[in-house]
């Protein structure tokens, strides 16, 4: 379908009696020429016998025949001046209704520039129907009309399968003319036959680059008068059509881009918004309730993160139809963005009704979704906010369902929950805490705890896990649990993750530098901390800054952190593992990590997560899950350090599982820098916490003071 050589290639379609119609004209003139000289000659031959018969004096007779040819001249002359004179006219008012054409067309544009070309083109062509098409489906199978006219009658825009129409040759061909018979020979297409189409004139429109986008077509319930005139005003307008079809479709695009989400076909925020304006500028006055629902997909980032981005994008697409499946025509879905939705809902009678649908849509996602042949089960959490209780305007109203969603969150997700002006005295208790944490490492306010690890199989102590405090001048000592997710949140991780690096390794070297045998220093490393900061750069400045070796750090990084983006993992911490610093994985099991993906990852250590060693005596399930991983840990050649050993019954296990490391209460409590003298001076004896309290060590204190 690409552009002919020359507009005029179609004209390769027309049928015998059309090529001839350019012809006609001559005919017609040759016939009137016959005619004429037939009439001429049968006029001379009769009045001449007539004339001789009657007269018979020559002079008489001569003169008689002179006014004959006068008369004859004479009649001529008329003939020849009506004759030119008719066909002047015509040509006048084609000319006039070109130039009216082009002047009105000329300046419109849009819609206005469609309507005002099929109706001239209508009036200049006495046609019965005049239409301007562009293609569309998937396969560009079917013609939707931009403007259409039909003589005496006013006719809406419609659309039509191509398959059997003459448009389909148009498209296929060029230009093609069928002066008459147009019902015989395209008896498939309906809707010719439904307006009586009998003859008809069609040209392809091209865009830019060359690619046919549409029909234009002129068409007579009789044949046309001026078939020739048809074509030439067709082609001389294609042009121009063309580049206003263009035009209009590349601004659909731009309008569509602007409030739709391309990947789901989904409202975007933005026309979300404009709804729920306009929803909530009635509401108060047609006595309704909209409510707004806040959507997110449960651990959808794992989805993501494992499958990659194309099957995630496929999941999103599925996820949308689903929800769009459960709701009215009259509520809307939106998607927001990454895996957020939102559902506006224009009247609930009672909040039950909200709930209903709420629950509605969790039930929708039950069923598994199957992406690229895998089954894939998705949840979903949902947050209500109703107007007017929950907000009077848009942002309100979205901001509280926000709220309410990550209370649903909160609450083990897979669930709904309406917002509740409780929740936003949570907020506003998490916004004073964000800004005391702020001012909280200016004020040096954090401090370090250290718990040992021990090895199992000599009960040495071999390092230490560096784990930060925050020691609040009127609520007292405030655990990492309680503030770093906070700290994550707002970005406050990356200078307090820094702060912890920096005093880990500072401490450690110090205690080299003071004399005791070195040991490594684990410090925990939050995922935000790992993938916004430079951390290769800022380990090696920390670490030549404090002059610490790089062999006496291990950095603790989670699954979930590795799995956020696997390939920009496993790149940093390959260049942190070539500086010499070792790599541990925290509380390994928790996460979603694939198996698979372990033997890439360049680590030295499995952390076993404290929940499984807590069932390692009490389920048959959590001494085999402790099992696998250390069979899985060895068999990659990694090291194992079993996490919140408490009892005694668990570190016989563990010795006979053949782990390689404990760190527990059972051994030690995580202890401020000033009680670790025992654990440095000399090498240690497996024995209880406090069992034999120890004096605080003088040169510890000095080097922690510094
Ligand atoms: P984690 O890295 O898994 O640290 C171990 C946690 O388990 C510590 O809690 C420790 O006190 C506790 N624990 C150790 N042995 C036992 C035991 O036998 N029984 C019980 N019940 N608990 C034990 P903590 O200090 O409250 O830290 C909690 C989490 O906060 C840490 O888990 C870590 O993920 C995070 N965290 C701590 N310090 C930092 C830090 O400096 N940076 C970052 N990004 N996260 C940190
Ligand atoms: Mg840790
Ligand atoms: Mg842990």
């Amino acid at each position: 379908m690409d552009r002919p050589k020359s507009l005029l290639r179609g004209q390769r379609c027309r049928p015998r009696q059309e090529r001839s119609a350019a012809g006609a004209g001559n005919r017609f003139a040759l016939k009137i020429s016959l005619a004429y000289s037939l009439a001429g000659g049968l006029w001379i031959l009769l009045s001449d016998g007539m004339i001789s018969t009657l007269v018979s004096d020559p002079l008489r007779l001569r003169t008689i025949q002179t006014g004959k040819g006068w008369v004859f001249v004479l009649i001529s002359s008329f003939l020849l001046f009506f004759i030119i004179r008719y066909y002047r006219k015509i040509l006048y008012r084609n000319e006039e209704y070109f130039n009216e054409m082009v002047r009105g067309v000329s300046s419109a544009t849009g819609d206005t520039f469609f309507n005002l070309l099929v109706q001239s083109l209508g009036d200049a062509l006495n046609a019965d129907y005049v239409l301007i098409g562009e293609l569309f489906g998937e396969e560009r199978e079917s013609v939707r009309t931009v403007a259409v006219y039909a003589r005496g009658r006013d006719m809406e825009n419609l659309s039509f399968p191509l398959a059997g129409t003459p448009c389909e040759r148009v498209i296929a061909e060029g230009l093609c003319s069928f002066e008459e018979g147009v019902r015989q020979k395209f008896p498939l297409d309906h809707i010719a036959a439904e307006m009586g189409v009998e003859s008809y004139v069609g040209v392809p429109l091209f865009d830019a680059s060359g690619r046919v986008i549409g029909p234009m077509a002129v068409m007579g319930r009789k044949p046309l008068e001026n078939i020739v005139l048809a074509e030439k005003m067709l082609l001389v307008f294609a042009v121009r059509a063309a580049a206003e079809l263009e035009r209009a479709r590349s601004e659909k695009t731009i309008q569509y881009m602007a409030f739709y989400d391309p990947l789901t076909g989904l409202p975007n925020g933005r026309l979300f918004n404009d709804r729920l304006s306009q929803i909530l500028a009635n509401a108060e006055r047609t006595k309704r309730f909209p409510a707004v629902m806040f959507i997110d997909l449960d651990r959808f980032k794992n989805i993501n993160d494992t499958l990659g981005h194309v099957a995630g994008d496929e999941l999103l697409k599925a996820v949308a139809e689903r929800l769009a499946s459960v709701l009215r025509k009259e509520d809307t879905v939106a998607r927001l963005g990454g895996d957020e939705f939102l559902v506006l809902l224009p009247d609930i009678r009672v909040a039950e009704d909200g709930a209903s649908i709420a629950a509605k849509l969790i039930d929708a996602m039950k069923p598994s979704f199957s992406i690229n042949g895998i089954e894939l089960h998705v949840a979903l959490s949902i947050g209500i906010a109703i107007f007017p209780f929950d907000g009077d305007c848009p942002d309100s109203l979205l901001k509280n369902a926000d709220t309410a969603l990550n209370r649903a969150k909160e609450l083990g997700r897979n669930n709904y929950q309406f917002y509740l002006s409780e929740m936003n005295e949570r907020s506003l208790h998490r916004l004073g805490m964000e800004s005391m944490l702020r001012k909280a490492l200016e004020r040096g306010e954090f401090l370090l705890h250290f718990q040992p690890q021990y090895t199992l199989y000599d009960q040495k102590v071999i390092g230490f896990e560096a784990l930060v405090r925050w020691q609040h001048p009127e609520k007292g000592m405030i655990s990492p649990g309680e503030f770093i997710p906070l700290a994550e949140e707002t970005g406050l991780i990356g200078p307090i993750g820094e702060w912890v690096l920096r005093t880990a390794c500072h401490q450690n070297k110090a205690w080299q530098n003071a004399g005791f045998e070195p040991k490594r220093m684990a410090v925990n490393i939050s995922a935000r901390q790992f993938y916004r900061q430079d951390m290769v750069g800022l380990v090696k400045q920390i670490l030549s800054e404090t002059g610490l070796e790089p062999c006496w750090l291990e950095l603790e990084i989670t699954e979930s952190l590795i799995m956020q983006d696997v390939e920009e993992a496993i790149h940093k911490l390959t260049k942190i593992r070539e500086i010499g610093v070792q790599i541990a994985i925290d509380d390994f099991g928790t996460g979603y990590s694939s198996l698979s993906y372990l033997q890439r990852f360049p680590v030295d250590t499995l952390k076993i997560d404290r929940s499984f060693v807590r069932d390692l005596t009490g389920s048959v399930d959590g001494s085999a899950i402790v099992d696998a991983v250390i069979a899985l840990a060895h068999s990659l050649k990694l090291k194992v350090v079993a996490e919140g050993v408490e009892t005694d019954e668990q570190m016989n296990l563990l010795r006979i599982k053949d782990c390689d490391r404990v760190q527990g209460f059972l051994l030690s409590k995580p202890q401020p820098v000033d009680r670790l003298a025992r654990f440095l001076s000399r090498p240690h004896r497996l024995q209880k916490e406090n069992s034999n309290p120890i004096p605080e060590d003088n040169l510890v204190k000095k080097i922690n003071q510094r």
